[in-house]
């Protein structure tokens, strides 16, 4: 290949990623202007040949009280799977206009945790590597250390995490740690429902499921600390990948409004049982 052909190619390239800031645009400026919503533009990592950035925002609802309810959400970690990742800059939108949905909240939002595998539209991370298989195993993936460093620092009582699944016809999510875990999960299904089938096979992905929820899981995903005590409630939601993708956004942001609403119940109630 001579200079000018390569030169096309790395163009083309170019061209062919996805844009992340172009993705991220309209929430940079909502948080411009808005007194709930921080942008967050500091945690870098280099990889790959250049330099990235792990997208971060807070959103802080609210007053609802006690101390504020630490959650974290997460997408993209899968870069071929964007349906989580515009499912969360909607619900970072929807907040904005009724920050009541999240009282009481302190909303930590990782919406593109695989950036050069969302911008190649591929699983792996362009080090080849599935980042959703190398939490807590000492990975070297800067992405990982990144990610498993917010997970430490920020102690979250609530991980959400959203991904598709293009063998699974409906809905369906995973639900661990906190018992609770699988209370949340049920009414959340139910929420997507209203746009989207819930998966009722009694094995998904090779795991039982019941419901759509699957209570096993992968070694190696994105969690939180193997030490932290006590156990937060974590919720792994799958959409199908084939229907058109405002209905699987829709499900995903039903379910995540559903999820809060549900968790605010719970802390209401708790001090009282
Ligand atoms: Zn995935």
């Amino acid at each position: 290949m001579n200079l000018s052909t390569l030169a096309t190619a790395a163009r083309t390239a170019r061209k062919s990623r996805r844009a992340i800031a172009e993705l991220l645009a309209p929430l940079d400026q909502l948080a411009a202007d808005s007194p709930n919503l921080v942008a967050n533009h500091e945690a870098r990592f280099d990889a790959h040949g250049g330099s990235y950035e792990l997208p971060r925002y807070l959103f802080v609802g609210p007053r609802g009280g006690d101390t504020p309810i630490r959650v974290g959400l997460f997408a993209g970690i899968h870069g071929d799977e964007p349906e989580g990742v515009h499912a969360l800059v909607q619900f970072i939108r929807l907040l904005e206009t009724r920050p009541e949905l999240a009282a009481g909240y302190y909303l930590s939002f990782y919406p593109v945790c695989n950036p050069s595998g969302f911008e190649d539209n591929t699983r792996t991370s362009r080090a080849g590597k599935d980042l959703n298989r190398e939490f807590w195993r000492s990975s070297a993936e800067p992405e990982v250390r990144l990610l498993e460093a917010e997970l430490r620092s920020r102690q979250f009582q609530g991980l959400i995490s959203l991904h598709t699944d293009d063998t699974s016809e409906g809905f369906y999510g995973y639900a661990h740690g906190a018992t609770l875990a699988k209370h949340l999960i049920e009414p959340a299904l139910a929420a997507a429902e209203n746009y989207l089938p819930r998966n009722g096979l009694p094995v998904i992905d090779g795991f039982a499921a019941r419901r759509g929820i699957i209570c096993d899981g992968y070694a190696g995903i994105l969690t939180a600390p193997p030490q932290l005590r006590p156990r937060p409630f974590e919720i792994i939601l799958e959409t199908p990948a084939g229907p058109p993708a405002y209905l699987k956004e829709l499900a995903f942001v039903a379910a995540l409004q559903t999820i809060l609403a549900e968790y605010r119940k719970f802390i209401a109630y708790a001090p009282n049982l």
